[in-house]
Formats: structure tokens, sequence, C-alpha cells
């Protein structure tokens, strides 16, 4: 993004603290929402000897580092999702400030990165999608056309369509591996892509989470042993890389037709 008096560089450091600030607080939702435990109340505590964490314990990624991955009072390891995490939203909005076309699309891309990370976790840890988060997810999708296109229509369309084509994908899975495919929180997930994404854009993100799906998956099945397809992780990368880059690829798109 570029203001004039403010571009990406300039954004990084700033973009940098906020998104590891960001990022600590996905790491504590998404550790609570699943497990039913208060997102608001209580104050985090180390899981092994109950001590209550205070600020040294909580710098995002630095105490972990400094820590050595181990708790200060009883030693017990930590584990790496909390600056894995921590890591992943900053790098995100970092991006974000590089990708973004203008302020609104930056605010709503900034808004939307914590809940899809958690989404993200949350299905790889627990193998589901609280509904809590799709809501948020799906009304910040609604205001993100808004701002663009302003076709809300189109976008309410593309829901319904890509609700069925999850449908259909989830049957034809059933069919082939004899499983469940998509369940109904990645049905929800991919239906809600399409109340945001440009409508020239929709090739490209099922293209890019075919793709991102398969590296994924083997990636997955080579470091855990598991042979779930991890769709929730895959739809929502492809989502946030075609949300971030659309501006950058349709610049990148006019250059090649001008040759
Ligand atoms: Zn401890």
């Amino acid at each position: 993004m570029n203001f004039g008096f403010v571009d990406g560089p300039a954004l990084a450091l700033p973009l940098g603290a906020l998104g590891l600030i960001f990022g600590s607080f996905v790491t504590a939702l998404s550790y609570r929402l699943p497990r039913g435990e208060s997102i608001v109340h209580g104050r985090s505590h180390c899981p092994a000897c109950g001590h209550m964490l205070t600020a040294p314990d909580l710098v995002p990624v630095l105490s972990w580092v400094v820590q050595k991955g181990a708790c200060r009072h009883c030693r017990a390891k930590i584990s790496g999702r909390y600056p894995a995490i921590e890591g992943l939203t900053m790098a995100l909005f970092v991006a974000a400030g590089f990708l973004a076309k203008d302020l609104a699309h930056l605010i709503l891309l900034l808004a939307m990165t914590p809940p899809m990370v958690a989404l993200a976790v949350i299905d790889l840890e627990h193998q589901k999608l609280p509904n809590t988060l799709l809501l948020v997810l799906a009304v910040l999708a609604v205001a993100w056309r808004w701002h663009g296109d302003q076709a809300l229509w189109v976008g309410f369309v593309a829901a319904l369509l890509m609700g069925i084509v999850g449908l259909g994908l989830d049957a034809g899975y059933r069919a082939v591996a004899g499983k469940s495919g998509l369940g109904m929180g990645d049905t929800k997930l991919f239906a809600l892509t399409g109340l945001a994404l440009p409508v020239g854009a929709f090739l490209l993100f099922l293209a890019l989470a075919a793709t991102l799906g398969l590296a994924f998956g083997v990636i997955r099945r080579w470091l855990t042993g598991s042979s779930r397809f991890p769709f929730a992780p895959t739809i929502l990368t492809a989502y946030w890389i075609v949300l971030a880059g659309a501006d950058f690829f349709d610049q990148k798109l006019v250059m090649l037709s001008r040759g």
C-alpha cells in the first residue's frame, strides 16, 4: 500500500508489533475457544504448574526464545505453537501492509487475519471450526465486498454456489474415499469465501486452494502421518492470498498484457 506519505516499508514495524499482539491473542483464543473456556476472563497460567503468567512470560515470541521454550517457574516444556502462531500473525500483518491497496482494505484484512489464523489452528488441533469465528469472518467478508465492487448480491449468489460446490466435493469424496471429506464447518467456510472474493479471482482461488491443499496434505502426512486432508487451513490460505493480493495480481496482469 502507498498513501504517498507512508508506504509498505514504513508500515512494516508498527504492523509487525500489532501482529505480535494480535498473534498472542490468537494463541489464547485458539486454545480457550474449543475448550469452552472464557476468552475475556481468567488470566493465562502455566498448564503444568498453574503459575499465573506475568508480563515477562507473555512477550510474544521473545519470552519463548529467552526461556528456551520452557516455563520460567517449573521448566515444563512450552509448545512451539505459541511462537509459531505469533510469528505467523506478525508476518501476515506485515505482508498486508505491502499488499493492501487502500486503507479500508488494509483495516479489513487486518481484522480478518486473526480469526482466519485462529480457525486454521483450531481445525488442525481439534478438527472443528467454531461458528462464532465463521460468523465474524462472514460479516467482515460482506464489508470487504461492500468496500470493493459493492455488488452484495453477487457475493450472496457466489456464497450459495460455493456452498453447493462444497456439498458436492463432500459427496464426491465420500463416494470415492468412503469417508467424510469436507465437514459442515469446511462447507460453511467454503461458502463464506464467496461473499468477498472478486468475481475475476474465483478460478485463481480454486486453483490455489487445490495446489496448496495437495502440498499441505503431503507435508502433513510426512510430518505427522495424518492422512486427514487439511481443508480449512488450505481454504483459508488461498482466501488470504487472493484477498491480500487482488490488487497486486491485477497490476501484474496489466503489465503482462502491455508486454
Ligand atoms: Zn510451569
